[in-house]
């Protein structure tokens, strides 16, 4: 493999599906999983097989039918977990069992009660009985990065001796620095024996905003898998952002010489299915795929996009299969376009009307470099107030057309 090959981990069906407001319905997986699929992430993490009924369903379902990319299935270091998962993935083409146990002294001492060789012991054995059911075995210091490092080294080195393929160090909490974050894995890959016969992982947390900046930097310092989601979606402020690490591979690639396997353009599209299944919204200035991300308002920027769209955007929209409408239409635009503007507007026109409203626009927009949103909802209203007449005598008590409706909304009460 390319030594700068780096392995998107897609968790967005796992770490970002157990955030408040995201679960999905088995169905609603597969279908998120299938374009998952197509974005061309290595690895799904479809589920945590123990957690519920459900998820062990899905997983075994998504592995059934999902066979490109590995798929993974989460389980702490016991028993049933590691079987319940084992069992999610026997119809899987390539099925990856990926175990966890927290080694930082904290969660050992307040939440597990263990001591730190009894926590060693667990990850061992885990990682052993998962090799009896696959060859692909990951393996999570869960709070890695706020562990001993000489214990996290020794919890390493161990693991790797007993099979593990795949260490993630989690900065499950979102606590650590990009400078940090490369000494940590820079030192770690250093001081474990084995490090070189393994791919070692990242998985941050976006508590401080630094998730992606923190995903990257573990990439600077030897990392070749990175823990992601689809719009950042996660536990609490989530998970380090798909979009964004792809992206900026790309756009930096004079800085980072790295290479992914993504699908750039099925980028948009996994946003916003996303958003469908889960009814929750990203927000407008996100990266990427914000409705804000591609658009210009003020004036002086609208100048600069029209004379050359390199003045102000670092990305095409449709690189990434985002739609790229930022000054609304004009005469080349089509007759999707206007259905497509009309919707975004609450407005749906199909068939007939859409094709007389499409011959009006472009009858005016052949006048002007732009048209805008007022230009098309004043067409959609007169259109809308001469069609009844074409189809029998108008009523003078009708209710007003929806269209008048909206520009009233919109402020633009007069003259329609
Ligand atoms: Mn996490």
């Amino acid at each position: 493999m390319n030594p700068q090959q780096v392995k998107v981990f897609d968790t967005t069906l796992r770490d970002g599906e157990q955030a408040p407001g995201f679960s999905l319905r088995v169905s609603e997986k597969l279908h998120l999983a299938r374009q998952l699929d197509r974005l061309g992430v290595d690895i799904i993490e479809a589920g945590f097989p123990i957690a519920s009924p459900a998820d062990a369903e899905a997983v075994r379902r998504i592995a059934q039918e999902i066979r490109r990319p590995v798929i993974a299935a989460l389980a702490r270091c016991h028993r049933a977990d590691l079987e319940r998962a084992a069992w999610s993935l026997e119809p899987a083409a390539r099925g990856r069992i990926h175990t966890f146990i927290a080694t930082s002294d904290l969660h050992l001492q307040a939440k597990l009660r263990m001591s730190r060789e009894q926590c060693l012991q667990a990850a061992v054995d885990s990682v052993r009985f998962a090799r009896q059911h696959t060859d692909d075995v990951q393996f999570s210091a869960e709070d890695a990065t706020r562990s001993d490092l000489d214990f996290l080294c020794r919890v390493a080195d161990a693991v790797i001796a007993a099979g593990a393929t795949t260490i993630n160090l989690p900065d499950t909490v979102g606590f650590t620095t990009p400078d940090e974050t490369l000494d940590f894995f820079r030192t770690i890959r250093t001081r474990v024996p084995n490090a070189d016969t393994v791919t070692f992982s990242t998985h941050c947390h976006d508590d401080l905003g630094l998730a992606v900046a923190n995903s990257i930097a573990a990439v600077q310092g030897g990392a070749r898998q990175v823990e992601c989601t689809v719009n950042g979606i996660g536990e609490r402020a989530g998970n380090a952002a798909l979009e964004e690490i792809v992206m900026a591979f790309h756009v930096r690639r004079d800085r980072y010489e790295y290479t992914v396997g993504i699908a750039q353009k099925e980028i948009y599209p996994s946003s916003e299915l996303l958003t469908r299944l889960t009814g929750q919204a990203v927000q407008v200035n996100k990266a990427i795929v914000g409705r804000n991300a591609f658009a210009h308002e003020a004036g002086i920027h609208q100048d600069g996009i029209l004379k050359d769209r390199r003045t102000y955007e670092i990305i095409r929209a449709e690189d990434v299969g985002a739609p790229w409408n930022p000054l609304v239409l004009g005469k080349h635009s089509g007759r999707h376009a206007v259905q497509k503007r009309c919707k975004d507007l609450g407005l749906d026109v199909e068939g007939a009307e859409l094709v007389e409203i499409y011959r009006a626009l472009m009858a005016i927009a052949d006048d002007r470099k732009t048209l805008t949103d007022s230009d098309l909802l004043a067409v959609v209203s007169s259109v809308r107030t001469a069609q009844p007449a074409a189809q029998g005598p108008v009523d003078p008590f009708d209710t007003p057309p929806a269209a008048a409706h909206a520009l009233r909304d919109r402020g633009y009460g007069h003259g329609v």
